[in-house]
């Protein structure tokens, strides 16, 4: 299926690795000109190099997306993004008691305040141009919380609340926001949530990984291109009518009928 994406422009922020990088890769493919942001140059740098080599145009943004200075650098780049895709580290493991204020307001910053500061900047342009794409990485604990994860509880399910308000207001403007929400993907991200897993329950972070794959449905954790391909599909043009969702890739983890 051709996604009608040729030529045009894409901020995928916190792209040099993992789901991000995966969702550059799968719009690079379509045709589409792709600014990656992260916070290692020399990582980011190489992962531009990857993407060139299926790309057409690949641009990079060093600088971490939750500041104000990093989120300049990535709009210098690419001012006048057609898809944004938000996305940023996300915030540690822990006992909520233990968190200081200090961590609280830094992952409602990184994972809460940063998407929104990003959609207000490029949102009225979409508009003017009558096409826009916004798809943000959250986390399958917005629909089912990770009792270890109550930072990223918290902030994420705060963005799935404004993104349900906004997207209805601009979807007559040929302008979807949509929630990507990950299960358990093969990502750095995964290593340190097995390493957390590993000290609560005695085992090692590998068998830690491997009770996790099994236990999914799929049997496995999922693969980043998967990921990556579901976000090209939310970017297409065959998707305007998919306004405000929250779609969990996460292999049948999440039991529910509907
Ligand atoms: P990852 O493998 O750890 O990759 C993180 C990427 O983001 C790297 O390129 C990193 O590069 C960049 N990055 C991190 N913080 C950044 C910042 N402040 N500014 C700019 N770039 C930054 O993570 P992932 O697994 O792809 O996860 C992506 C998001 O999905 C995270 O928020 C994660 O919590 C969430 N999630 C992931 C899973 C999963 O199974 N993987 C499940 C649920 C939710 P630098 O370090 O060089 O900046």
């Amino acid at each position: 299926m051709d996604l009608g994406l040729k030529q045009r422009t894409a901020l995928v922020c916190a792209a040099s690795a993992g789901l991000g990088f995966a969702c550059a890769e799968a719009l690079a493919r379509e045709g589409v000109a792709v600014t990656i942001t992260g916070r290692d140059g020399a990582r980011l740098e190489a992962a531009a190099v990857r993407l060139r080599v299926i790309g057409p145009e690949i641009r990079t943004a060093v600088g971490d997306i939750t500041t104000v200075a990093g989120r300049e650098a990535a709009l210098t780049a690419c001012p006048m993004p057609d898809i944004l895709v938000n996305n940023a580290g996300g915030p540690p493991p822990g006992d909520f008691r233990e968190f200081t204020d200090a961590q609280w307001q830094a992952a409602l910053n990184a994972n809460l305040l940063t998407p929104i500061a990003l959609i207000r900047a490029v949102l009225d342009g979409m508009i003017i141009r009558k096409f826009g794409r916004i798809v943000n990485i959250t986390s399958a604990s917005v629909k089912s919380p990770i009792g270890m994860l109550p930072l990223s509880n918290t902030a994420r399910t705060g963005l799935t609340g404004f993104v349900a308000g906004v997207a209805r207001d601009v979807a007559r403007h040929n302008v979807t926001i949509n929630n990507l929400l990950p299960g358990p993907f093969a990502t750095d991200r995964q290593v340190a949530i097995s390493a957390a897993a590993s000290k609560a329950s005695g085992k090692s972070p590998e068998e830690e990984t491997a009770a996790r794959a099994a236990a999914n449905p799929a049997g496995r954790f999922g693969r980043a291109e998967e990921f990556g391909a579901a976000c090209a599909f939310l970017c297409s043009v065959q998707a305007g009518f998919i306004v405000g969702q929250n779609i969990l890739l996460d292999g049948g983890a999440f039991n529910s009928t509907f």
